[in-house]
């Protein structure tokens, strides 16, 4: 791996109780990717020379500005986007597939499953919702049948990868039943674009989500990209300057900008965009089957541990079953140095199916899973030190 893309604080070390000082092993990439250095390195490189973008015509803004549309531009390589799409900047994925939302023409239907992560199963109005797939044939099968009697503008919403189960979807398959019915799919790919190369196109996707956060970006920065023709004709996301191309004298007397610019209102994240683009530049030069080769090898170390998920390929993240997910995961990262999550994971109806939970069962009841998540950082001790903390807990 390069140096670019090494994980900052990658030797940070933790005192046990038992007087232990050990190496801390974060196997919570799916939350929050901690930074890589190019990213770190783009920001300081920027910081002196910070201005506002798009305002002024002094060095620091003409920089500014210069460096948020090489990062717009990084980013679009990164996705392979197509002439008529475009890249808006945003907070992070929920943000993104709220503002997609907010776009869609009247009286568009939406299609999700149940699922999916909350930020793209809650910001749709009305959506049809299907069960949660139990394998690709299923997914493909439920998405042909609810489209057939859906006339109009539509809209399928899935996963790329699920931030519970690390199963990759087959949204290439789900896409081109979406098209065939002339409807356009959007691709939540928060867990998917920091394991797995994109490309809109051979996805099948008409717009894709992702956060800089989990994408070793930690400066609040995600992206929307896709078709322009919906974000152009819709209402702009937030009201204000950026958004507006020209202001009249009375109110409502007001002309929207197109492109990007009429959902980035207000001053933009331009250290966040400068960041995620850093990475996306490193990334696109990296040997990404080298990573995803590294990253199927740690997940081969969990060999044996019962893990949710069909027989799809997985991204590295796994759930599994413990009696009290929350106290486990407390013990790990307090006597054992190791960062995994408990919960349900902002995915409440997939975890309540997953565990049989009753359908009535909220955040405080259901019991929830622990996740285990890794990234650019993870190595085989990793692995190794969790597997064995479960076992020294007897709980494999
Ligand atoms: N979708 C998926 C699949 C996720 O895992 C997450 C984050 N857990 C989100 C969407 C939301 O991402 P963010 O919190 O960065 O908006």
């Amino acid at each position: 791996m390069s140096d670019e893309l090494d994980i900052i604080g990658a030797d940070l070390t933790v005192d046990l109780p038992d007087g232990r000082h050990v190496r801390f092993a974060h196997l919570d990439y799916a939350a929050s990717a901690p930074a890589v250095r190019v990213a770190a390195d783009a920001v300081r490189d920027l910081l002196p020379l910070y201005g506002s973008v798009h305002r002024g015509t002094g060095r620091r803004s003409q920089k500014s500005t210069l460096e948020y549309e090489r990062a717009r531009d990084i980013v679009a390589e990164f996705l392979g986007c197509r002439p008529g799409d475009e890249v808006i900047f945003t907070r992070n994925t929920t943000d993104a597939l709220n503002l997609l939302a907010r776009s869609l023409p009247p009286g568009t239907t939406t299609i999700v499953f149940d699922g999916e992560h909350h930020a793209n199963l809650l910001p749709w109005p009305s959506p049809l919702r299907l069960p949660a797939p139990t394998d690709p044939g299923a997914a493909v099968a439920a998405v042909a049948e609810a489209l057939s009697s859906v006339r109009g503008p539509a809209l399928l919403a899935v996963t790329g990868a699920s931030n519970v189960t690390g199963e990759i979807w087959p949204v290439r398959r789900l896409a081109d039943v979406a098209h065939a019915h002339g409807a356009r799919v959007v691709v939540d790919a928060a867990q998917l674009a920091p394991h797995v190369p994109l490309d809109l196109d051979a996805l099948g996707a008409d717009y894709l989500a992702l956060s800089g956060h989990k994408l070793y970006a930690p400066f609040g920065a995600g992206v929307l990209a896709g078709r322009q023709d919906w974000l152009d004709e819709a209402e702009p996301y937030l009201y204000g300057g950026g958004a507006s191309a020209t202001v009249g004298d009375f109110a409502g007397d007001v002309t929207w900008a197109t492109g990007p610019a009429r959902h980035e209102g207000g001053t933009p994240n331009l250290i966040g965009a400068v960041a995620l683009g850093a990475v996306c530049d490193a990334l696109l030069r990296a040997d990404r089957a080298a990573l995803l080769e590294h990253e199927q090898n740690l997940l081969a170390g969990l060999d044996g541990v019962s893990l949710f998920g069909g027989a799809v390929p997985r991204v590295g993240i796994v759930s599994f079953a413990v009696p009290d997910p929350a106290g486990v995961a407390a013990v790990l990262g307090r006597d054992y140095g190791i960062g995994v999550r408990a919960g349900q994971f902002c995915a409440h109806p997939l975890v309540r199916r997953l565990t049989g939970a009753a359908t009535t069962a909220g955040c405080e009841t259901a019991p929830g899973l622990l996740r285990a998540s890794f990234g650019l950082g993870s190595t085989a001790e990793d692995v190794t030190r969790l597997v064995d903390a479960l076992h020294d807990l007897r709980l494999l």
